[in-house]
């Protein structure tokens, strides 16, 4: 029996790679790109570590080039949806007693993998199935998931090295039982890196886990699945099942085992699943624990006092990188007036460079958005602008949906502050701009608080330090990520734990300590010495 008491080791995050032209990385991507391509993936469910084929198939869709198929994937149905779950409780018993040195092993020997030899292959499933970048692929599903496998084995030790206190001839003691039960993890579309952590960040702490990937990202998923049981995940751990959203989570919260869910993906579907739970709290036999991150509409302010060619840096990145599909991205910015001249200036020189197209291409900074239905929605916000009084777009607002899904980078000026695109989440890439009068600033600190449902990231440009202090202050309930002159997205695990409060989700930041928390339920024992 292994009795060594496990130390800590701080973790460092994953370097990101360069793919310059001529990198051995980037021969290997290649590589894998066109393996990719030139085949075509039968993609099963995955129960108890048997594959399971229901002929009722899905495809795996290039947004950037719809007439390629790149797989098909089979969906559960209520049989399967059954096993799963049947297949997290027979799993859990030996699980829960495996050692928690092996269970650590087993994620750390992951990252080594993605960190390697499973690089190429996780960054080029991620830029066709979601439409990214070399450059946005690589801080995804390599470096972040990286992270995310390291950063929970340390999390985890450290939760478990927290012990409470002892009197004389008593001794007290916590052991972290994962929770009883099953979890249940469901993934959105734009991340590789938080489709992998739904489901491992619950497994790490012992817990056993039905996935439900998105429909879009099935490849991908796919792969992150792949990974974890080479690196030594045994069989019915995590459960595989892509399908009908509506079918798997009316059935699997019906289950009286349910123990938690942990969700990323919109307000909508997160309060209708807690909806349900509330609806079926009776029949459970636990309260099951409830993590979902969701929606945002996230701000950019740009002080009088700001370094305008950082600010305009802030934004373009902010607002564009991956066609705005970052929960983080900057859709709506509040700029001074006595420099809105300037920052536009440089924001349409800027955005004018920017390349819309295919992925593969080595200059190109926007891809595809992920699918037609996404697509329709964003152009349906274009041209609500276009026919609105009270905005006018000043660059942008042509979309193609003809080889791709393709929008331009739209920018939108409104004289109101209220303005629908001010309001509501997009998931594209549309920035729409207030212009505030200088000294105006107090109160549009108070009107960013008031504007918008979300409280996920802003960020603030300004050199005026009792400036950034207001900001902070009064803007302390916007964002569960805040920047002070640094765009609002790009969050790295373990420097800035991520998540939003409002309707932004329940704030228990991914890849942190806050997170694994939620999947462990303490018990304490107390031994008295004396009798
Ligand atoms: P989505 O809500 O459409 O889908 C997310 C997942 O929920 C998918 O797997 C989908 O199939 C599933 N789903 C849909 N209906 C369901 C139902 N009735 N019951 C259970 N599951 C259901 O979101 P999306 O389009 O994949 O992702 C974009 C959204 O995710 C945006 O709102 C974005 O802000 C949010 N997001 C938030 C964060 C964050 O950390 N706050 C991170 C990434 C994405």
């Amino acid at each position: 029996m292994y009795n060594g008491i496990l130390t800590k080791n701080q973790f460092i995050n994953e370097k990101v790679l360069s793919y310059e032209q001529g990198s051995k990385e980037r021969a290997e991507l290649e590589i894998e790109l066109a393996k990719i391509k030139n085949s075509f993936a039968d993609i099963p469910i995955i129960i108890g570590g048997k594959e399971i084929r229901t002929g009722n198939k899905g495809k795996c869709i290039l947004p950037h080039n719809k007439n390629k198929i790149i797989g098909e994937y089979h969906k559960a149905g209520k049989k399967e949806i059954i096993m799963a779950v049947e297949a997290c409780l027979k799993a859990k018993e030996k699980w829960i007693s495996m050692l928690w040195k092996s269970r650590a092993a087993i994620y750390l020997r992951a990252a080594e993998l993605a960190a390697g030899p499973w690089r190429a292959k996780l960054n080029a499933s991620t830029m066709l199935t979601q439409s990214k970048t070399y450059k946005q692929a690589e801080i995804d599903s390599a470096c972040e998931l990286i992270d995310f496998f390291r950063s929970n084995v340390e999390c985890l030790k450290d939760i478990y090295m927290e012990q409470p206190m002892s009197s004389e001839g008593i001794w007290n003691r916590t052991e972290y039982r994962p929770l009883e039960g099953f979890i249940f993890a469901v993934s959105p579309f734009n991340f590789t890196s938080i489709a992998a952590n739904l489901p491992s960040a619950p497994a790490i702490a012992g817990n056993t886990v039905v996935w439900k990937p998105a429909s879009n990202t099935v490849y991908s998923s796919y792969v992150v699945y792949q990974l974890l049981k080479e690196a030594g995940l045994p069989d019915g751990v995590i459960n595989f099942i892509p399908g009908n959203a509506d079918e798997i989570s009316n059935l699997i919260l019906s289950r009286a085992e349910l123990s938690g869910i942990h969700f990323t993906g919109s307000t909508k579907v997160f309060q209708d699943m807690w909806k349900t739970v509330g609806n079926n709290i009776n029949s459970y036999k636990t309260f099951p624990r409830l993590v979902g991150e969701t929606g945002g509409k996230n701000y950019i302010i740009v002080h009088e006092s700001a370094n305008l060619n950082s600010a305009v840096r802030g934004l373009i990145e902010g607002a564009f990188e991956y066609q705005g599909q970052k929960c983080s991205a900057a859709s709506r910015a509040y700029i001074a007036k006595s420099v809105w001249q300037e920052v536009k200036e440089l924001l349409l020189e800027k955005a004018a460079r920017i390349k819309v197209g295919d992925i593969e291409e080595a200059d190109t900074f926007m891809g595809a958005v992920i699918d037609q239905k996404s697509y329709n929605s964003i152009k349906e916000y274009i041209d609500y602008i276009k026919n609105s009084e009270d905005a006018k777009i000043i660059f942008g607002g042509y979309c193609d949906d003809g080889t791709g899904d393709f929008v331009e980078p739209t920018i939108a000026v409104t004289t109101n502050p209220k303005f629908k695109t001010m309001e509501e989440e997009i998931f594209g890439p549309v920035l729409t701009v207030y212009i505030y009068e200088d000294e105006n600033f107090m109160q549009m600190l108070s009107l960013i608080n008031d504007t918008s449902v979300y409280g996920l990231t802003g960020s603030i440009f300004a050199k005026d330090r009792y400036i950034i202090e207001q900001a902070e202050r009064i803007l302390v309930n916007t964002a569960g990520n805040f920047y002070i002159n640094d765009r609002p997205t790009g969050a790295v695990v373990g420097q800035q734990p991520f998540g939003g409060g409002r309707l932004s989700g329940t704030n228990d930041k991914a890849g942190s300590k806050l997170n694994l928390l939620r999947w462990v339920s303490p018990r304490v024992t107390k031994e008295n010495l004396k009798n």
